[in-house]
């Protein structure tokens, strides 16, 4: 099954589509960012069911409700602080795209968002951040195939052309981590 893969730019509150990411940090109880949009947007009942999960490992993801969003479902995951590329950043980031993927397709999600995890207060460059964006989703596709629809959602108009450029390009198997 063939999955579209394609980069807009906006807010990810907005998007209609079943599941959006979100950029979260460990505690799961909100912070600044994407993070703090999500949860304005959604309202007091998504942090009540997050004070529930216990939070998340960086590379791991987990479930919610999307209450009050377009979306029916949120999936927080937890992107690597950048410390320079030698702390396992680029695997824990490929971990939190396949990880989301991979829990999407076991809901039957077959529409998701995902913001541009990392770049922003954790300090992940954005270009090396958005080659591992693209190949790993590309790559958990090729295992967990039931999406119709992945949308990287940029928040400026720079990160969209990035994404653009990437996913015009054909997939390399050595820009994977
Ligand atoms: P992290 O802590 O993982 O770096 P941030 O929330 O600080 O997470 O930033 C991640 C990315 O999300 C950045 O590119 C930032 O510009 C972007 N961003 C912030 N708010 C939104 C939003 N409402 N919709 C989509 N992207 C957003």
């Amino acid at each position: 099954m063939t999955t579209t893969l394609r980069a807009v730019q906006g807010d990810i509150t907005a998007l209609t589509v079943e599941a959006i990411v979100n950029a979260a940090n460990a505690s799961l109880l909100g912070g600044g960012g994407v993070d703090g949009a999500i949860h304005r947007a959604a309202g007091a009942q998504l942090l009540e069911a997050c004070r529930g999960l216990g939070g998340c490992q960086t590379g791991e993801a987990k479930l919610t409700q999307g209450y009050l969003l377009p979306a029916h479902y949120v999936i927080h995951t937890v992107g690597p602080v950048w410390h320079g590329g030698n702390q396992a950043e680029a695997e824990l980031l490929a971990s939190c795209y396949r990880r989301s993927i991979e829990i999407a397709t076991a809901q039957g999600i077959r529409s998701l968002a995902f913001p541009c995890i990392s770049t922003g207060i954790y300090g992940y460059p954005l270009e090396l951040a958005a080659q591992v964006a693209v190949s790993s989703v590309r790559q958990a596709l090729q295992t967990f195939g039931h999406l119709d629809e992945v949308i990287f959602c940029c928040f400026s108009a720079h990160d969209l052309q990035l994404y653009q450029r990437l996913l015009d390009a054909a997939p390399s198997p050595s820009a994977s981590p």
